[in-house]
């Protein structure tokens, strides 16, 4: 019989590609999604598949799914800063009470459970690179806090399961993911920056672009959650590439990409923006011999690649 494991988020960028994955890996998934920020355009593929299924639902209120279950993922919840901003309410809940359910429902099933947590538990951090070990510089009233505090809750609630009830945790740290299947307008700067030179516009960095990030591109991240779950490790793992490099520097690989001529324009950091961010991997490494084998500059062609096949008119949408 086929291994069973449900997916929350399954509609969006990562969730699909864990749908794939699991697919693949001969499991039966379930999809749960209630589009807020995913698109169903990304798992279409998959609905034909005799081991898929697909369950319209939001997470927030109770969850039930018929039969056995031998893991879960959670991975719902707005994850670009322009959509958290915008659902600030929602992303609290769905990392609370979302969460919570998704416990509950582990326990029931006995099932594992895997949560996808965040780079942005760090919040703006003080220690370079971050390891697990460190306990984050979050500005719980900020506007990010709204995304950061619920993981950080998430993470609890996952730790007093595993530990109260014996429940089998998983919890990834997930630092910033790339690839095909990114919404072009939800504001993170990889897609931001594409749909910017696609549609001739110029390149908006933010601040003075001296601020880091280290990206990591979607196929290495789902290797990493893959191992993760199957692994017998239940402390908080980073997964993330650690080749860092400044906003400024990228906006200038991607023109280099793109063959544009675009301007870089200068506008305001938003608050709480992390100066820093680069992953300390070593954890990962270590437990589940995983290290990222795709390089930023492949990587991005294959995302620029898949960007550049879209319409005008799904270029020219706008959200915001
Ligand atoms: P995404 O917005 O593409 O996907 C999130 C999905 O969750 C969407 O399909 C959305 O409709 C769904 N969702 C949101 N609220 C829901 C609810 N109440 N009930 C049911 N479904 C709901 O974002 P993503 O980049 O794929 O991120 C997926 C997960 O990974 C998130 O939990 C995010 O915090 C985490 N993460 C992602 C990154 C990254 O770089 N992509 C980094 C760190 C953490
Ligand atoms: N950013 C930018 N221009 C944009 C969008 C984002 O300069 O059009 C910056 C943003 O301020 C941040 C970095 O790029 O410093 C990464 O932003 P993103 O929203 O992708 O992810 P996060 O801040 O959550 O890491």
């Amino acid at each position: 019989m086929a291994k069973r494991i449900l997916i929350t988020g399954a509609a969006g960028f990562l969730g699909s590609h864990l749908c794939d994955r699991f697919i693949k890996e001969g499991y039966s998934v379930i999809g749960m999604d209630n589009l807020i920020t995913g698109d169903l355009k990304n798992i279409e593929h998959l609905i034909k598949e005799k081991n898929f299924e697909f369950h319209h639902h939001d997470i927030t209120k109770f969850v039930h799914v018929a039969g056995d279950l031998d893991y879960i993922l959670h991975f719902a919840s707005p994850a670009s800063p322009i959509d958290y901003l915008k659902i600030p309410i929602q992303t609290l809940k769905v990392g609370s009470f979302g969460t919570h359910h998704c416990l509950g429902l582990a326990k029931e099933k006995n099932a594992r459970i895997l949560i996808a947590s965040t780079s942005e538990v760090y919040g703006d951090p003080l220690v370079h690179p971050q390891n697990e070990d460190y306990y984050g510089n979050v500005n719980t009233i900020g506007p990010r806090g709204v995304y950061d505090e619920a993981k950080r809750f998430q993470e609890s609630i996952t730790m007093a399961y595993h530990r109260f009830h014996g429940l089998e945790t998983r919890i990834a740290r997930i630092f910033n993911t790339y690839g095909p299947r990114m919404r072009l307008n939800d504001g993170r700067v990889i897609p931001a920056f594409i749909g910017q030179a696609l549609r001739g516009e110029d390149l908006t960095v933010f601040g003075d672009g001296s601020q880091t990030r280290s990206f990591c591109f979607v196929d290495d991240q789902v290797e990493g959650i893959y191992r993760l779950l199957l692994s017998d490790y239940s402390n908080p793992v980073n997964i993330g590439n650690p080749d860092e490099i400044t906003i400024l520097d990228f906006a200038k690989e991607i023109i280099k990409l793109t063959g544009t001529d675009q301007k870089i324009v200068f506008q305001e950091l938003p608050q709480d923006d992390p100066m820093q961010r680069q992953p300390d991997i070593t954890r990962a490494k270590e437990i589940l011999g995983w290290e990222p084998k795709v390089s930023r500059s492949e990587g991005m062609r294959i995302t620029y690649e898949h960007f550049r096949s879209m319409s005008k008119e799904e270029l020219d949408k706008r959200e915001h």
